[in-house]
């Protein structure tokens, strides 16, 4: 049974891990972390989310960056100018990007 739990520790923390690896976009003034979909990242460069929290950084509360990269993401459902499907992942309920909305 301590196997058991011991496996499950190692696997709740190698995702807590993975999800610290997971690259987040923040500008280097910017207080808050983003997903690289946000309309918010602007200029934002992409750094891994350890280091974006090591730097006092906190999640977008309209992209909401996870700490578990679970975030679900949709391709958009919009159509570019030459109608071909939007390649852009969103997480936006809507399944639209933040072009597209
Ligand atoms: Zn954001
Ligand atoms: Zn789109």
């Amino acid at each position: 049974m301590k196997k058991v739990i011991f496996i499950t520790t190692l696997l709740i923390f190698g995702f807590a891990l993975h999800g610290l690896g997971q690259t987040v976009y923040s500008s280097a003034k910017g207080e808050k972390y983003h997903t690289a979909d946000c309309r918010l990242s602007g200029d934002a460069g992409p750094l891994t989310m350890a280091e974006a929290k090591k730097a006092g950084k906190g999640a977008c509360e309209i992209c909401k960056p996870n700490d578990l990269g679970k975030a679900k993401l949709n391709q958009c459902t919009g159509k570019t100018a030459d109608g071909t499907r939007c390649k852009r992942k969103t997480a936006n309920k809507n399944k639209k990007c933040f072009q597209h909305q």
